[in-house]
């Protein structure tokens, strides 16, 4: 595994390019308004139950005459039921407006811009949503701000300060692929400067690499580390086999289900307690871990999470599908989304004294990882950029057959135009290498699973560890 000048040449080209376009990035994102909005967090997150009722109310009516005034989607269907804006005075009144679903939102995206909005400050915001189906979700700049100063909350509860300096172990960063799988040689990560940041690849981890990475996080030095919950296992499982215990001050998971099972197992490897956050890729609802552990608080000032089981609000301590409404994205309003992810509202209240909501047991979309030949590990949820901008997928999934054969299972939406399969093998290719070989099975239904969680990911081939 001796790096060639090669090599060099990508890190030292590829850094300069992340580290240019993070600082273009970090005028959204360290803005003023940014450190307005975490300074007004930090506030209400004291608030009272009628203080952030009242907050999430204003915000709410504000979104809603905004979505009827200049969002076609909203304008029809507020017509459609009767509704008019000044009906919706408070959460309790969202109940008059039906769900939206993900395949509305796919089948006609456009209807959803508000048409007051400059198009050309949008940012995308992809997801394969729980049916393997790409959405691109476009966001505001002032919604990003917001999100940002959201996430930096709980990175302070954890005791972290905005300017640490952070590992990421991720296969993407805005929608370029960190250390494509053709680059055998290491390094395997690159830098961001601007966001002091060392990004890892995690379409490289295997037992053969996984000793570089620690070495050079050592070497780094970070405040804390994040990736998918199924990545930081990965190292954990490692240091576990070799009986080692590898220090941090703090770890952060998002963008799949953490189990407690295993964030036991990436405490006691770490040293430290892990900081899980849930949100998705359309923006409607976030909700994140506090220095008490025992659940993750909504973050109101975000958006409203409904928890509804069979049409009705879910009791405390009954689990019911997550249902969203983004309060800040003014670009692509989505209200009263639902997600498809499964939770409950906590029974008792958080002891740390926020009366931010409480969700536990939060189950999403569930991804295997998938093994490769020279023996790496890449989580099913890194497989997701393959699908950006890969149009007429209805629904997908990921098999591996073994460890030589993936199949994709693609369900065509109904209409005359194909699905590009080379560019999305090409994609795939990226990500996993070109060692596996991957298949398409177009077909009319999903085989196992055809429900809203199945898994979209699936691996036959067993990992050790
Ligand atoms: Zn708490």
């Amino acid at each position: 595994m001796k790096s060639g000048i090669q090599e060099y040449l990508s890190y030292f080209v590829h850094s300069l390019f992340l580290s240019t376009k993070g600082f273009a990035v970090n005028t959204i994102k360290y803005n003023k308004k940014f450190y307005r909005v975490l300074g007004e967090l930090e506030e209400s997150q004291w608030y009272s139950l009628e203080q952030l009722k009242e907050l999430q109310d204003t915000k709410l009516r504000k979104l809603i005459v905004h979505a009827y005034e200049n969002v076609p989607y909203y304008n029809k269907l507020f017509k459609k039921h009767g509704i008019r804006p000044h009906d919706i005075q408070g959460t309790e009144d969202l109940k008059k407006i039906p769900l939206l679903s993900k395949e509305a939102l796919r089948a006609n995206p456009q209807d959803f811009i508000a048409a007051n909005i400059n198009r050309k400050l949008l940012a995308p915001g992809w997801t394969t949503g729980t049916t393997g189906a790409p959405i691109n979700a476009l966001r505001s700049r002032e919604s990003i701000t917001f999100e940002n100063a959201v996430l930096w909350r709980q990175k302070r509860w954890a005791g972290i300060d905005v300017g640490c300096r952070k590992v990421a172990v991720w296969g993407t960063i805005w929608d370029h692929v960190i250390v494509p799988s053709s680059i055998k040689s290491p390094p395997f990560w690159r830098k961001n400067i601007a966001d002091h940041q060392l990004l890892f690849s995690y379409y490289h981890m295997s037992d053969d690499t996984l000793p570089l990475y620690f070495k050079k996080i050592e070497e780094f030095g970070p405040d804390f580390i994040e990736g998918f919950p199924s990545t930081i296992l990965t190292l954990s499982n490692f240091l576990k086999r070799q009986n080692e215990i590898f220090s941090v001050k703090s770890i952060f998971t998002s963008s799949e289900p953490l189990y407690d099972v295993h964030r036991n197992e990436i405490e006691e490897r770490f040293k430290t307690k892990v900081f899980d956050h849930y949100g998705q890729a359309e923006r409607v609802a976030a909700a994140s871990d506090c220095p008490e552990h025992r659940g993750l608080h909504v973050h109101p000032e975000y958006g409203v999470l409904e928890i509804i089981k069979e049409n009705r609000d879910a009791s405390p301590g009954e689990r019911g599908e997550i249902i969203g409404t983004g309060l800040n994205n003014y670009a692509m309003p989505l209200i009263r989304y639902s997600t498809g992810d499964i939770a409950q509202f906590a029974t008792e209240p958080c002891p740390c004294g926020r009366k931010m909501p409480l969700l536990q047991s939060i189950d999403g979309r569930k991804a295997d990882s998938i093994i490769t030949p020279d023996g790496r590990v890449i989580p099913g949820g890194g497989l997701m950029g393959a699908f950006h901008g890969i149009e007429n997928v209805k629904k997908s999934q990921i098999v591996q057959e073994d460890i030589n054969n993936i199949i994709v299972r693609i369900v065509r939406n109904q209409n005359e135009r194909g699905v590009e399969t080379d560019r999305l093998i090409s994609n795939l290719k990226k990500c996993i290498g070109e060692d596996v070989r991957i298949g398409i099975d177009i077909t009319d239904s999903l085989a196992d699973g055809d429900t809203i969680k199945h898994r979209w990911v699936v691996s036959k081939v067993k990992i050790d560890g």
